[in-house]
């Protein structure tokens, strides 16, 4: 560290340039190598990690963020948090029982799993209950040891914090939170004691959990835990690191005794600089910066963080500043090297992990020697930057003026619901609880080979087609045989719910290594949306209308709705998510469209993703749901009163937000209820309703049969709260990830149930 302006890294992307970490790991799992040899893969895996941020020139370089699975179960197992069923006795952990817990095994299965914070990446969750914390092993020593062996760093270990790993933890009342960090926090010390005996100059305490907002009684809890923890090790340099969002109140923040407090200037919506600005900045406590996006992939405005540099500056001593990118760099692939398919334009127009820490380096330089003897890195910066900006479909007039125009047509369906129910059930005179699936119909090997065959050119365009329709027809006849009322046509020809729609709109490009963690070893490669996007040409009439023109019942179309495209794609940064948010709805207007006219007049439109793009803090809830309802309104609300939008969800609790999905104004929605365990269904006892809808009745994630007296308990439950005209029978999830054996039995028994509780209710259509 120097007397200037340092730089941090507050965490490394794990999977590595050709994900060599999430092979490693599969190849430990399926037994071809074993443990020793895994073990010392994963240190060279670590070492090459380590190494690469020492090279780029960070000052502060992470350790202890690396992990085999996921740095929140290693914090669990750390602090032996490891629940009963797995028979744990105490001592070190084996490696098989930590990889238990995340992925199960014979005898007791999995932890739950659920999204960090607003990022697509999943931890498990801690499963506190009454276990007894011990110190199993002080993790963040073992890697700064490491680090300091091997690549000569005396780096930063990074550890969850207490007050975030306690919010993020199951098992225990909420009111007896303080109660159970008294038993944790003697082994936080304990941990911290080691690290300072051990030389270590500054701690990362992620504390995340921060930004959702604290009250009173969590200002009181944090006061504690840091309190007793500086008392207890006095002179350690302990940063307090938040992301994401704003951290507030910031008085009660730097009220805390630490040396420092990270803080997302990125995220924050302004709110950061604006407290920073006016609380000023105490004397005795380093900033740390979060100046560079560490969630997007785009090279930054380095004139503009350079001035955002400046403004900080003149609130916080010279050597008490240090930048670093806005959160881990966890959350974006590793570089930008590889990409060598994509146009020189829009390849210098990205930043990964390592061209992200590249910037960091080069703003600090800057900052501390002046601009000038910069000039030509800034400059070049600048240049690349403008070129890209100034790409003619970034700014589209047509898609502006269509965004105008749009703006002037009415929000709302011709009809109101109540009107339309009536007009759709002349038209479609469907069963009374009719049923139906989500969409998809599995992926087998053999779907997945066909389209290898023909992304590789083995297979023709007409080829693969003849192949799709043939999955296709088949997939029709099975659900006529299983006497299905409402049918898909299967999404074969989809890999990816948003891949799919991403490859066929204007405004997306594909990158050929940008992977990210999304859990485990499971890597997603998000499509990037860098410019306006547009509907070219249509894009599923082609299968609806093959998948219909073989039976006469009704088949839904099927889209992916414009937020769940949008929270699932790396977003362009130079628009609101908002404003990117309507230009999706406009393309799938068209879409919505171009199936009306051809005769597909049930449209589906899902949305499993509305949810996760929740902002942290409740207030700012109401104007990002409002915008996402708008936009799926834009892309639906255009149809024929008898046609009938249906939308699907999953993955997320829902019971909070009825009125926004009651606004959503589909005719129908399906809603997965499995994790949510009948919440949902108690949620409507108390809010009113009045649309389509379906509870999933059998959970898709597990290749059990259900029998048929589980739905038709699952129904009758449903039916307790919800009008039998209302209700719809199918599946919690899509079927993409099952075998057709299992579907096919499970969908026999959901429509036996159906019938039954058709004839126990003796209920007719009114
Ligand atoms: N229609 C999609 C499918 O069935 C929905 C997927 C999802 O909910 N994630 O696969
Ligand atoms: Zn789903």
């Amino acid at each position: 560290m120097s007397t200037g302006i340092n730089t941090s890294s507050l965490g490394y992307p794990r999977i590595g340039k050709n994900r060599e970490w999430k092979k490693l790991l599969e190849a430990y799992w399926a037994g071809k190598i074993d443990e020793q040899s895994f073990r010392s893969q994963m240190e060279e895996i670590q070492l090459q990690h380590l190494q690469t941020q020492q090279q780029a020139g960070i000052d502060l370089i992470p350790v202890g963020d690396f992990t085999f699975y996921d740095h929140v179960l290693d914090t669990a197992v750390m602090f032996g948090i490891v629940p009963e069923r797995y028979g744990y006795k105490g001592g070190d952990i084996p490696l098989d029982l930590y990889f238990a817990m995340a992925r199960g095994n014979a005898e007791a299965p999995a932890c739950e799993m659920t999204k960090w914070f607003n990022t697509n990446y999943h931890y498990i969750v801690p499963e506190i209950g009454r276990l007894t914390p011990t110190l199993t092993a002080n993790k963040p020593l073992a890697a700064y040891r490491f680090a300091k062996e091997r690549a000569g760093i005396e780096g930063k270990p990074v550890i969850v914090g207490l007050y975030t790993f306690l919010k993020l933890s199951k098992g225990f009342p909420a009111a007896e939170i303080n109660g159970v960090a008294a038993r944790f926090l003697p082994l936080y010390v304990q941990v911290l004691q080691e690290l300072k005996a051990e030389g270590v100059a500054w701690v990362q305490i992620d504390e995340p959990a921060i930004v959702t907002g604290l009250t009173a009684e969590d200002q009181a809890l944090l006061q504690h835990i840091y309190s007793e923890i500086s008392a207890a090790v006095p002179g350690l340099n302990l940063m307090l690191q938040t992301y994401f969002e704003a951290a507030e109140p910031l008085e009660a923040l730097l009220a805390l005794p630490v040396q420092g407090l990270g803080l997302d200037f990125v995220h924050d919506g302004g709110k950061n600089l604006e407290s920073v600005t006016r609380l000023g900045w105490p004397q005795d406590k380093t900033l740390g910066a979060g100046i560079l996006d560490g969630r997007n992939i785009w090279r930054a405005d380095l004139d503009a963080k350079l001035a955002l540099v400046a403004e900080l500056q003149k609130h916080v001593p010279q050597g008490q500043l240090i930048l670093q990118p806005s959160s881990s760099l966890l959350h974006v692939p590793v570089t930008v090297e590889g990409e060598v398919k994509l146009k020189a334009t829009v390849k210098n127009a990205l930043a990964f992990a390592n061209e992200k820490l590249a910037e960091l380096v080069l703003i600090a330089a800057a900052a501390n020697e002046g601009t000038e003897r910069y000039a030509a890195e800034l400059a070049r910066s600048r240049e690349v930057l403008a070129e890209f900006r100034a790409l003619p479909e970034r700014g589209r007039a047509d898609v502006a003026e269509q965004v105008q125009a749009l703006a002037l047509l009415p929000d709302y369906r011709s009809l109101p619901f109540a009107e339309r129910v009536k007009v759709q059930q002349e038209k479609w005179r469907l069963p009374l609880l009719p049923t139906t699936t989500i969409g998809s119909f599995p992926q087998t090997a053999e779907v997945r080979q066909a389209r290898l065959k023909w992304r590789k050119g083995v297979w023709n365009q007409e080829r693969y087609d003849g192949f799709i329709k043939r999955q296709i027809a088949e997939a029709v006849t099975i659900q006529e045989e299983l006497g299905l009322d409402v049918l898909v046509h299967g999404e074969f020809e989809r890999t990816d719910m948003v891949e799919f729609f991403g490859e066929k709109l204007a405004g997306y490009l594909f990158t050929s290594g940008g992977w990210v963690q999304s859990y485990g070893s499971r890597c997603v490669k998000p499509p990037v949306i860098y410019a306006d996007v547009a509907f070219i040409e249509p894009m599923t009439v082609k299968e609806s209308v093959y998948a219909q023109s073989l039976t006469k019942l009704p088949v839904k179309g099927m889209l992916t709705g414009p937020v769940t495209i949008l929270n699932w794609s790396f977003v362009r940064d130079d628009l609101s998510r908002e404003a990117v948010a309507g230009q999706i709805a406009l393309a799938l207007r068209h879409e919505v469209s171009a199936l009306e006219e051809a005769g597909i007049e049930m449209i589906q439109v899902d949305e499993p993703a509305i949810r996760e793009g929740l902002p942290l803090k409740a207030r700012d809830h109401a104007h990002y749901l409002n915008w996402a309802v708008k936009a799926f309104r834009t892309a639906t609300n255009h149809v024929q009163a008898t046609t009938q939008v249906h939308t699907h969800m999953c993955y997320s609790e829902f019971n909070d937000m009825i009125d926004s999905i009651s606004a959503m104004d589909a005719d129908v929605i399906s809603i997965e209820t499995s994790r949510s365990h009948g919440e949902l269904i108690v949620s409507f006892e108390e809010q009113e309703y009045d649309k389509g809808i379906g509870l999933g009745v059998y959970d898709i994630h597990s290749p059990r049969v259900p029998v048929v007296e589980e739905m038709t308990s699952a129904i009758e439950r449903a039916l307790r709260v919800l009008e039998v005209q209302q209700f719809w029978i199918n599946p919690d999830c899509g079927l993409k990830t099952r075998g057709w054996e299992e579907t096919i039995a499970a969908l026999r028994n959901m429509v036996k149930a159906a019938e039954l509780v058709r004839e126990k209710s003796g209920a007719v259509r009114k």
